[in-house]
C-alpha cells in the first residue's frame, strides 16, 4: 500500500485550494475525485463565469448553525487574497453586482489556474476514481476505484448534495457518521420555489418575466431581482429567501422595494384622476404582471379611475403589492439548488484548521460543513478560505 502524506477525497473548490496549500509546504498531496475532471462545480459556475467571490464577504454573509465558525477561516484567506491569486494569473475579471466577482471570459480559467499551482506545488490527482471506504488505526488508509492508499492527514471535500447530475454524493456524511461525528440535518439552498394552484399558473403565465423585489423569509429580507418560471418563482431574491425558507411557511413580497405604494397611488389619484390604477403600476412593474395582480387583487374595479377610487381601497392594495403573502409549495429540491444547507456540525470541528476534535488527522472542509453562504460568490470564498486552513495544518 502507498503511503502519502494527505489525501484529498476530492477535486472540488475546497479539495484543491487546500491541496495547494499543502503541496506548496512540501506535503505530500493526492487528490482523489470521482468524475473525469476536476471542478466541474467551478466550470458551470456563474453561468460559466464562475463568481469566484465577493468583495462584501464578512460572517454576517453565512448561516451556520455556529454563526462565529467561520470568522477564523475567512480572516486568514480573504477575498483580496483570492483576487491576488487571480491576478497572479492575468485572469481579468469585473465586478457585477453586490460585490460579485465574475471572470471575464471563462470559469475554465479558473481551473486552468488551480490546476497549474497544484502542478506547481506538486499535487498528485486521480480522476476517475472514487474514494470507496476509510479505515484508520494511528494513520488512514482510503480504498479507491485505483487500490488502498494510506496517509497521516485524510481532508474530506466532497461536496454537498446538490446537483446529483454533477456527481453529488453523500459520501462525506455518511463517513462522518461512521466516525460518529454530528452531522446537522440537510437542506437545499439557493433554489427555486414551486407553487401549485392558481399562484402556479400566474407564474407559468408569466414566465420569464422579472422583477425587483424585496422577499423576507422568516425575518430575512433580500432585495433583488424575481423571476417568475413556470414552475413557480425564482432570481436572486428567491434564491436567497430560499435558504431561510422552511417548509410551510409563506414568504413575504414587496414589489415596489424603496417606494411606498399608498402614497405613490394616493399622488396619482390626485394628480391624474382619469388615470386608471394598471396604467400607474405600470411605470413601476412590468404591464404583465400588472394584468395578472389586477385580476388577483382588484379585478373588479378595472376600468375605474383612480379618481372613483377611495383611498382605503387604493391604500389596501397597496399594502397586498408591498406585502404579498405567498405560500411556496416547496422547493426544486437538490435537483437545481445551488448549494446543501447543514452538513457536519462544526461543534465537530476546530475552526482554525478544520480538523475533526475526536479524530486527530481527519478534517472537513467546503459546502460538507454546515457553513452555507448567500447568492454571490460567498460560497467559494469559504470553499477557498476552509480548504487554506487545512492546507496549513495536515
Ligand atoms: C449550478 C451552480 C452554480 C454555482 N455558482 C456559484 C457561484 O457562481 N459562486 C459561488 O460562490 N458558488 C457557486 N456555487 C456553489 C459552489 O459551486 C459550491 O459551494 C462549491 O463548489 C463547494 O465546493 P466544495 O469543494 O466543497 O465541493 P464541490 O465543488 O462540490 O467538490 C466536491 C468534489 O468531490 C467529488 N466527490 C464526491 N464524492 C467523492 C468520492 N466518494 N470520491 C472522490 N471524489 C468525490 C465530486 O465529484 C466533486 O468534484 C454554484 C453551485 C452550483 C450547483
Amino acid at each position: 500500500m502507498e503511503h502519502v502524506d494527505v489525501i484529498i477525497i476530492g477535486g472540488g473548490a475546497a479539495g484543491l485550494m487546500c491541496a495547494i496549500a499543502a503541496g506548496q509546504r512540501g506535503r505530500q498531496v493526492l487528490v482523489l475525485e470521482s468524475s473525469n475532471k476536476i471542478g466541474k462545480k467551478i466550470l458551470m459556475s456563474g453561468g460559466g463565469r464562475c463568481n469566484f467571490t465577493n468583495m462584501q464577504t464578512e460572517p454576517s454573509r453565512f448561516i451556520s448553525a455556529n454563526p462565529h465558525f467561520c470568522k477564523s477561516a475567512l480572516s486568514r484567506y480573504t477575498q483580496w487574497d483570492f483576487v491576488a491569486l487571480v491576478e497572479k494569473h492575468g485572469i481579468a475579471s469585473h465586478e457585477k453586482t453586490l460585490g460579485q466577482l465574475f471572470c471575464d471570459k471563462s470559469s475554465k480559467q479558473i481551473v486552468a489556474m488551480l490546476t497549474s499551482e497544484c502542478d506547481e506545488a506538486g499535487v498528485r490527482i486521480f480522476t476517475h476514481c472514487t474514494a470507496l471506504e476509510i479505515a484508520s488505526d494511528a494513520t488512514y488508509s482510503v480504498t479507491c476505484s485505483r487500490g488502498t492508499f494510506g496517509c497521516e492527514s485524510l481532508v474530506i471535500a466532497s461536496g454537498g448534495l446538490s446537483i446529483p447530475k454533477m456527481g453529488a454524493s453523500d459520501f462525506g456524511y455518511r463517513l462522518a457518521q461512521q466516525f460518529s461525528l454530528r452531522v446537522l440535518e440537510t437542506s437545499a439552498g439557493l433554489v427555486p420555489f414551486t407553487l401549485t394552484g392558481a399562484l402556479h399558473e400566474i407564474c407559468n403565465r408569466l414566465s420569464g418575466v422579472s422583477c425587483k423585489a424585496s422577499v423576507t423569509a422568516g425575518d430575512v429580507e433580500f432585495t433583488e431581482d424575481i423571476l417568475f418560471t413556470h414552475r413557480g418563482l425564482s432570481g436572486p431574491a428567491m434564491l436567497q429567501a430560499s435558504s431561510y425558507w422552511s417548509p410551510g411557511d409563506a414568504i413575504e413580497i414587496d414589489l415596489l422595494p424603496g417606494l411606498d405604494a399608498a402614497d405613490l397611488l394616493l399622488a396619482a389619484k390626485k394628480s391624474r384622476p382619469k388615470s386608471l390604477l394598471r396604467v400607474v403600476l405600470a411605470e413601476h412593474l412590468p404591464k404583465a404582471l400588472v394584468a395578472e395582480l389586477q385580476t388577483l387583487f382588484w379585478p373588479s374595479i378595472e376600468g375605474t379611475p383612480l379618481a372613483e377610487l377611495p383611498d382605503d381601497r387604493l391604500r389596501e392594495i397597496a399594502v397586498r403589492l408591498q406585502s404579498w403573502s405567498v405560500k411556496p409549495a416547496a422547493t426544486e429540491g437538490y435537483r437545481t439548488a445551488e448549494v446543501t444547507l447543514g452538513g457536519i456540525d462544526t461543534d465537530e470541528l476546530s475552526s482554525k484548521t478544520m480538523e475533526s476534535y475526536q479524530h486527530p488527522g481527519l478534517y472537513f472542509i467546503g459546502e460538507l460543513v454546515d457553513v452555507t453562504g448567500h447568492l454571490g460568490g460567498f460560497n467559494f470564498q469559504w470553499a477557498w478560505a476552509s480548504g487554506q486552513a487545512a492546507g496549513q495544518v495536515v
